[in-house]
């Protein structure tokens, strides 16, 4: 952790505590805006609970591909790459 990445969290921490004190007066700020009725107006309209359910399902089914998937995978001892295709690793000689 940097020096520029701490000021940064000082700064979150002090704008979130602000944010928190004040968090009646934003919220009356927002419903005299009228933001509060158009996102009651969205919620009610496309976040059904099936949508959020599909919603939360598909972001957790959803995970990353590997870089190199299919092609290399991981010594068991040593833990570097290797090409699937090879029988023993090049790092280490143990067999795959
Ligand atoms: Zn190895």
């Amino acid at each position: 952790m940097n020096l520029t990445l701490r000021k940064f969290l000082v700064v979150l921490l002090i704008a979130a505590v602000l944010v928190l004190g004040n968090i009646v007066v934003i919220a009356h700020w927002l419903d005299e805006v009228g933001v509060s009725p158009l996102a009651e107006r969205i919620s009610d309209d496309f976040l059904t609970p099936t949508a959020v359910t599909i919603i939360s399902a598909l972001l957790i089914l959803l995970v990353g591909p590997s870089r190199h998937a299919g092609s290399t995978m991981s010594c068991p001892v040593c833990r570097s790459r290797v090409r699937r295709a090879d029988k023993y690793c090049p790092e280490c000689g143990s067999r795959i």
